[in-house]
Formats: structure tokens, sequence, C-alpha cells
């Protein structure tokens, strides 16, 4: 892999930091320079050549799709463990865990029967149980909206296939996917309470193509599992101009197989803190990934984003006062699995994290800097969104939970920050057979990369406390 740290200036830098770069370029000693200059300069670096882009494309390349719980998964492990290790870090490990059900899709098969017979597009939700071997024939009842759906007295689509319809909104922050969420999590259990023999819905996407998202659905422990599946946006409009025209039969057949209990496991690796060891700033992104594409931005990205930024720490600057720790975790997409494990493992020493953030959110560029901490205006944070604003970005509320696998920790009372990544066209791949790495652009993730390299140096280097208190006293003293 390249590792070509050339120095490109373009537009206006700060004469400042083009020359902190050309020290950095020719490898001189930065000492001597406040931590705030340094990390400028690894930003300003960073985003011209940061690493990512290629490790998102050898690990889309060399492993390809990474089920959770699967062989592939496994084999990323490795992949992930052999890469920290040629990177030269202090301590890589994999943690194994076990996971109740592992899941592999089967044929997925589902079409118009009457009024007009067609074929449709359709995918398996995660953890869906199979319909009979020659498939589900029914009138389906369409609703447009979830809450339609719900307004349904129990048992009153006995005999059919409930189809939800309701469309995801595109939002830069991601915010339409938390809203239309549960149509997914929840829907098969609360159509199936009302007697429905299948759930179909559309995708969870905001593409137009005929290409059905994949994501996990959560039956009821006791309720009845029926087999539940995504539509690809056309295929779901096309079902709703047939609804408005007349009664209408669909033919579904899903053949998926609960594989009973497999094992998982995260990655971790460190860089051990030169003064302070013992304090961590935790980076994570998740190694799996739905089947049908290579995750490429989900969470192909994610993982490219937090090695590179990390190595680029480990590389480029003198090594920072508190351990930086990288967690690539596993079978996230059936259930953060992995996150859980991690702080349940981990339980007694989750209070050396000082700090933790997870970009899930494909390759951004990241523009918004939201924490989740006990003071916001601690001094360390303003000097981060100093360093921060040259890359772009801005400053964000203090409502952070973390993303995806750090939220169990979270819960725990980690302090948690979100460099928000510009989302406005991840839900156009993620989870479909077009996550693939031809999507991934080079001066977006070098970005991400680089805002991810600058707050964690600075976390690691400043030493701020982050689950202190804004001092009242101090605050009631200043003029
Ligand atoms: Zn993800
Ligand atoms: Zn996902």
């Amino acid at each position: 892999m390249s590792e070509n740290r050339g120095i490109i200036l373009h537009g206006p830098v700060r004469q400042k930091l083009s020359l902190l770069a050309l020290l950095f370029a020719v490898g001189l000693s930065a000492r001597g320079e406040t931590p705030v200059e340094i990390a400028a300069a690894l930003g300003h670096t960073m985003r011209t050549n940061s690493g990512a882009f290629e490790i998102v494309r050898d690990l889309t390349t060399d492993i390809g799709p990474r089920l959770a719980g699967s062989d592939a998964e496994k084999r990323a492990a490795q992949w992930a463990k052999k890469r920290f290790e040629q990177f030269g870090f202090d301590r890589v490990s994999v943690e194994t865990f076990p996971l109740e059900h592992g899941w592999a899709r089967g044929e997925e098969k589902a079409e118009v029967i009457l009024p007009s017979p067609q074929p449709l597009v359709v995918t398996a939700l995660g953890g869906s149980v199979a319909t009979a071997p020659e498939g589900i024939e029914a009138e389906i009842a369409l609703f447009k909206t979830y809450d339609e759906l719900l307004a349904q007295p129990t048992n009153s689509l006995a005999g059919r296939i409930a189809v939800v319809t309701e469309p995801m909104i595109r939002t830069q922050d991601g915010s339409g996917y938390g809203a239309a969420h549960r149509i997914r999590g929840e829907g098969p259990a609360q159509a199936a309470r009302r007697g429905a023999v299948a759930f179909l819905m559309r995708s969870l996407g905001t593409d137009s193509h005929r290409l059905a998202h994949a994501g996990e659905t959560a039956y009821e422990t006791k309720g009845l599992r029926i087999p539940a599946g995504a539509l690809s946006v056309p295929d779901a409009e096309q079902l709703e101009r047939l609804a408005a025209r007349g009664p209408v039969r669909v033919k579904l057949l899903l053949t998926p197989r609960d594989l009973g209990s497999v094992t998982s496991q995260n990655v971790i690796a460190e860089i051990k803190g030169s003064e302070k060891p013992d304090e961590v700033v935790l980076l994570g992104a998740h190694l799996d990934c739905w089947d049908l594409g290579t995750g490429a931005i989900d969470d192909g990205a994610g993982v490219g984003i937090v090695m590179a930024a990390s190595k680029g720490i480990h590389d480029l600057v003198p090594r920072p006062k508190r351990t930086i720790r990288v967690v690539l975790f596993g079978s996230e997409e059936c259930g953060l699995w992995g996150g859980k494990a991690y702080a349940d493992m981990h339980k007694a020493d989750l209070d050396h994290i000082v700090i933790a953030a997870e970009p899930d959110f494909g390759q951004g560029p990241i523009y918004r800097f939201e924490t989740g901490v006990a003071n916001p205006d601690e001094w360390t944070l303003n000097q981060i969104r100093f360093a921060l604003a040259p890359l772009g970005v801005i400053r964000g509320e203090n409502g952070s939970h973390g993303e995806s696998d750090i939220e169990p920790m979270a819960g725990l009372h980690v302090p948690v920050v979100t460099l928000q990544l510009d989302g406005r066209d991840y839900f156009d791949f993620h989870h479909t057979a077009d996550d693939t790495f031809d999507k991934i652009e080079p001066e977006r993730i070098n970005q991400s990369a680089a805002v991810y390299a600058v707050f964690t140096y600075l976390a690691a280097e400043l030493g701020g406390d982050y689950r202190a208190k804004a001092s009242v006293e101090a605050k009631s003293i200043a003029p």
C-alpha cells in the first residue's frame, strides 16, 4: 500500500500549517509546537492522503461480504489483525464472543399473481424465518403509513400479507432513518399480532433503484414469527398503484436459515500512551456487513477512517500521552452484539476510557462535532473545535449518545462524541447490493480520516476530563 505523504497545497492554506506539514513531510520533529498546531498539520497532511481509501479497497476486495458470525467475518478479523500488526501497533488481539443465532440468506422471490403477473424485487429481513418451501400466496393488505398498520385491530389481517409502503425521508444526519427504523424492527411482529401470514415493507432507502435494502428485524419472544422482506422502492410503489385499482395477490418465497449458535469477534489494537497509558481514547467501527454488497460504505468506510486516523497518529506525530485503542466490532448489523460483548467483557475497566467515538454513517465528509460529555465547554473540547474548524467542522449540541457499537458503553457512562458524517446519499446504497467500493471517494474519506486524526490526537494529548461537570464556583467567579 502506498504510504506517500507528499504535500499538495491547494487553496488558501495558512502559511504556518503548510510549513508544519512540510516539516512532517521531510521527517523533521515537530517538538516545540503546540498540540493544536501539531494536530492541525496532521489533519492537513491526512486530508491529502490518509490511507483510508486503500484500507476500504483492500477490505472489500480481499474479504468481500462479511455477514455477522460467518467465516468471512472471521477472515475479516484476521485481515484487520494482520494489518494492525503491519502498522506496528503495540498490542493487537481478537476477542471471541458467542452469537446465539447465526443466520444465512436463502432464495428470495416475490411476484404479483393477480391482477397482472410480474416479478417484484425483494430481500429477506435479517433474522426472518422462511416461508413454506413452495412459498406463500395471499392477498395483500397495503398501508401507506406504518401507523395505519398499527391502527388495525387484532386478527384483522388474517390470511393476508401485510405491506407497509411508508417512504423514508432523505436527510443529512440520518434522522429520516431514525424515524422509519421501527417499521423494519417491529413491523413483522406487529403484522403477526394482527394475523398476517407475511410482512413486506418498502425498503428503508432513499434511492429509486430496483435494489432491496436488507437489515435486521426483531420478533417478539413469545409472538408468532412470520416471514419478512423488504421490497425495492419502485416495487413498493408499483404495489401501491396496483392496490389502488383493486385486490392484489402476491406470492412470496424466502428460504433463510437459522444456523443456531455461532461465534463472532472484536479486533482490538492499541497505541500505548507515552505518559498516561491507563487512560484510553477509544475509536470504534464495525467489521461485519450485510451480504448483498461488500460493505464499502457500511461500515468499510468507518473501518478505513479509524484505521487510517490511528495509523496517521502512530506515524506522523510524537506519541500522545494517552493510549489510543481501536476496536473493530463484530456482528453489529444483527443487534450490536460486538458492542454489547465489549462493554460486558470490559465492564471493570470502562472507567479507563476517557472518551469514545465511532464512524458508522458512510464516508463523510464530517461537518459537525457533537459531544456527549458532562461539560461541553471543557477547555480541551474548545481546543479540538478550534483545530477542526479548518477542516470544515462546526460545533454541535451536547446530545451525542455515540454511534452503534459504542452506545452500550455510553449507556454505562463512558463519555462519547459524534463526529457527524454527511450522510445525505448514504441510504441510496445502505444494505444493498450497491454498497461496493466504487462508491468511495478519496476526497470525502480523507477529510473524515483527517477529522478523526485531529480529534483523537488532541483527546489523547491534552488530557481533558470529559466526565467532570463544569465548576459552578469557577463560573460564578469569572467576570
Ligand atoms: Zn453500520
Ligand atoms: Zn448497517
